[in-house]
């Protein structure tokens, strides 16, 4: 595996490789690797001729008071896992690189970064499709590899890429979990053992929803009012959102049917940690 840092040069390989036929299979990171980002790693293998995973992680998508600082990086382990899976590029540049001094270009992602974690991440969205745009001009990738995990994530990442005319195919692949339900996630790094126990009721509270929608239940504010109840039982846990919406709008759903999106944010400590479940009824 090659590593590369500088944008120039990331993206003159990718247009000499793509100037050769070669497809470009591209996986954004911010690092701290685990197994969620590698099932995306692995889809990008069967995929494309090469692959390229990058880790970076954007200041411009963490909020003042969030852990921009102490969020949790292990390059020398990122790269042996990276190795292992004969990733061809990994991408790795510095804030400097990224946004050099004077930089003052972002991306707007519009009405549905403010619902859900955009309403206490303001500006986290903007960051998001704003690194991932200077990612994609650089690593100029066929297709691009998201998790669901962060479902808002992936749809305003897929608008953005459709809208301002990628020539990217943004895919979205299944959440990968631990043994009790709980979401991958470089966050969990932080929990206390009691904390992390407690964490796993929010992967209940969504297999409820699903089970009580797939049983008939039709009414959001019943359904909702049962699911906090559950959540309660997890002293620790602080809710930031939970929410029945339509899947593609983010809209607040009244009467459950069809596809419905069931999603959650909740502190741990200061740990903030999301998940969500997509659920279809008839
Ligand atoms: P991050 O490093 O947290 O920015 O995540 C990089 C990519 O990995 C994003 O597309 C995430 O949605 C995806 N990802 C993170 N956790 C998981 C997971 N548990 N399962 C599947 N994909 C994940």
């Amino acid at each position: 595996m090659r590593t590369i840092k500088d944008p120039k040069e990331m993206q003159a390989y990718s247009l000499k490789m793509k100037g050769q036929g070669k497809t470009i299979g591209f996986v954004p990171t911010m690092g701290y690797l685990h197994e969620g980002h590698l099932s995306l790693v692995a889809a990008a293998k069967t995929k494309a001729d090469i692959v390229v995973v990058s880790i970076f992680v954007n200041p411009t998508q963490f909020g003042p008071e969030e852990d921009f600082r102490s969020y949790p990086r292990d390059l020398k382990h990122d790269k042996k896992l990276l190795n292992d899976f004969a990733v061809d590029i990994l991408f790795f540049p510095s804030a400097a690189r990224m946004y050099p001094k004077g930089s003052q270009s972002f991306v707007d992602p519009g009405g549905l970064a403010e619902k859900m974690c955009g309403l206490s991440r303001p500006n986290h969205f903007r960051g998001v499709d704003t690194i991932v745009s200077k990612l994609f001009n650089i690593v100029q990738p066929n297709l691009a590899f998201f998790g669901e995990k962060d479902y808002q994530q992936q749809l305003i990442i897929r608008k953005m890429a459709e809208e301002l005319n990628f020539p990217t195919k943004v895919i979205s692949l299944p959440t990968i979990r631990e043994f009790d339900g709980l979401a991958m996630s470089s966050r969990n790094k932080y929990l206390l053992p009691e904390q992390r126990k407690q964490a796993a009721i929010l992967y209940q509270v969504l297999r409820l929803a699903k089970k009580e929608i797939k049983g008939g239940e039709k009414n959001s504010r019943r359904l909702l009012s049962r699911l906090r109840r559950l959540m309660a039982s997890a002293p620790s846990l602080k809710l930031d959102y939970l929410v029945i919406v339509d899947p593609e709008t983010l809209e607040e759903t009244k009467t459950i049917k069809g596809k419905t999106l069931i999603a959650l944010a909740a502190y741990i400590g200061k740990t903030r940690l999301i998940d969500n479940l997509v659920v279809e009824t008839k």
